[in-house]
């Protein structure tokens, strides 16, 4: 791949390929604190880490064919970043693999959900609601990723856990984003957050897209926009294998490294790819 390393264990060429890993260095609708563009680099560095057998998948666990595209350009205007980005996702998508995308900020998960038709539902984990219908000047913000989702698959295909950071503007809305909030899912658990949430959407197909600030920034603080009250990580692997096989795509974005001296948000991020990707190495069996 063109630029530097790859993301571990992404040793297949293309087409023969299960999965497919895009990085997409894009932070310029971030609003309170950028450097997300540097992420995709951090995360596949923080991939090296990790041991190739997730030893409690089973060690029958079959091994992926994982292809890294490498980064695509960086873009100034999101027009230009969602061209891109289509470019590339929209072949894997009707190749059938397994898409992967590493932000970025959150908004890059906007062309990536038009790339898979309708017939999919988007989960975010996430402390904001993201619902605007557009902020600071743009309607391709980091803000308005599920209002996006919502008018391209429909209200009743777009979920969000997590969420602890609501405007009135949001909240007002008749046609409000679906949603379950962290402090409900500390009450409740989220073994019930996520049934919950998958025996509402209308497709059986789901798209995740973990934006890392769903997380409690005690364990992922190097972030745009840190949130108090997030989700425990271990609470995040257990809802992508609850997801389980009707898993077809995943991302991880806002991971900001400026703001992670000690790395560990990149760490985490990485960690919750090769989750995902275990995970769908499942559905293969
Ligand atoms: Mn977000
Ligand atoms: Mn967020």
């Amino acid at each position: 791949m063109p630029y530097g390393i790859s993301y571990a264990g992404a040793e297949s060429d293309y087409g023969s390929a299960d999965a497919f890993i895009l990085g997409i260095p894009y932070d310029r609708t971030s609003s309170f604190r950028a450097g997300a563009r540097e992420a995709p680099f951090h995360i596949r560095r923080a991939s090296y880490n990790f041991e190739e057998t997730l030893f409690e998948h089973g060690a029958d666990l079959p091994r992926m064919n994982v292809f890294d595209q490498g980064n695509c350009e960086d873009s100034f205007l999101p027009e230009d970043m969602m061209d891109e980005v289509e470019f590339f996702m929209s072949r894997a998508v009707k190749d059938g693999k397994f898409t992967v995308a590493m932000g970025g900020e959150h908004s890059v998960n906007i062309p990536i959900i038009r790339c898979f038709g309708k017939d999919v539902a988007l989960i975010t984990i996430d402390a904001h609601l993201d619902s605007r219908d557009e902020y600071l000047g743009t309607e391709y913000s980091h803000a308005c990723v599920t209002r996006r989702a919502a008018e391209h698959l429909g209200l009743d295909n777009v979920f969000s856990l997590g969420v602890r950071s609501i405007s009135r503007e949001e909240l007002q809305r008749d046609d409000i984003v679906q949603h379950i909030t962290s402090f409900e899912i500390k009450d409740k658990g989220i073994v019930w957050a996520v049934k919950t949430a998958l025996e509402t959407i209308r497709s059986e197909r789901v798209y995740l897209s973990l934006d890392i600030d769903g997380i409690d920034p005690a364990f992922a603080p190097g972030t745009g926009t840190p949130e108090p009250f997030g989700l425990d990580p271990a609470d995040v692997k257990k809802a992508i294998n609850i997801i389980g096989e009707r898993l077809v795509g995943f991302d991880v974005t806002e991971v900001c490294p400026p703001a992670d001296p000690s790395g560990i948000t990149s760490v985490l991020a990485a960690r919750f790819i090769n989750e995902a990707l275990a995970v769908r190495a499942k559905s293969l069996l």
